[in-house]
């Protein structure tokens, strides 16, 4: 079932969109402040996300940039105000479409079929072949960004999957804590080789029968880790 976040932080205008989406069949989030919402979106799978502008946290502008430079699932942007959509436009911030408010139901679920279908087919021409990793009951799928570990979906941050990816791509070789830092953070992250500890830790918790006895991400004492084949 396609998956919808809604950032939205008036709550009947929320609900009454959720009502109208379930009813056409999508399983719908919603979550009402901005810095929030952008975390979500980031962090799951969603199939599309419907964006207010004017929120709580973090405006709408700010989170459908930070949505493209990581994901490139429909972004659909809701405002009241005629200005704010020529904003939309002069920033081209990606944004796949704007609807401005008041609108009804029906034209919003309309839009969002539309953009969904749109993106399902740019998902299946781009698809390639190695696009998705499969490694002894752990599939990853690139283009989508999602993982299943024995044919259940789990969730992974930008970073774990980033993390995880890497060393699905490049098994049986050992890589140092300070290689996979430079590899999977930028330059100016926060951070040291400490968070690449703390992110291995919760990669085993989703994808390890047993953290104690990893069977895929091996620790090779005083040198680093190996995703064994
Ligand atoms: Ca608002």
């Amino acid at each position: 079932m396609s998956k919808i976040l809604i950032i939205e932080d008036e709550e009947s205008i929320a609900e009454l969109e959720k009502d109208y989406l379930e009813l056409s069949g999508f399983e719908v989030e919603i979550e009402g402040r901005g810095d929030d919402g952008l975390k979500r979106a980031l962090e799951n799978s969603y199939d599309l996300v419907i964006l207010d502008l004017m929120l709580p946290g973090m405006d709408g502008f700010e989170i459908c940039r930070q949505i493209r430079e990581k994901k490139n699932i429909p972004v659909l942007m809701v405002s009241a105000k005629k200005d704010d959509i020529d904003k939309i436009r002069g920033l081209g911030l990606g944004a796949d479409d704007y609807i401005t408010k008041p609108f009804s139901p029906s034209e919003l679920v309309a839009r969002v079929k539309a953009h969904m279908s749109r993106y399902e087919r740019l998902i299946h021409s781009n698809r390639r072949e190695n696009e998705i990793v499969e490694i002894r009951g752990i599939k990853i799928d690139k283009t989508a960004r999602r993982v299943w570990i024995n044919e259940e979906e789990k969730n992974f941050t930008t970073k774990e999957f980033d993390l995880l990816t890497f060393l699905a791509e490049n098994p049986n070789h050992v890589f140092t804590k300070d290689e996979l830092f430079r590899e999977i953070w930028d330059m100016e992250s926060v951070g040291d080789i400490a968070t690449v500890t703390v992110h291995i830790k919760k990669i085993r918790e989703k994808i390890e029968l047993d953290t104690a006895r990893p069977q895929y991400i091996e620790t090779i004492w005083g040198v680093g880790y190996r995703f064994r084949v």
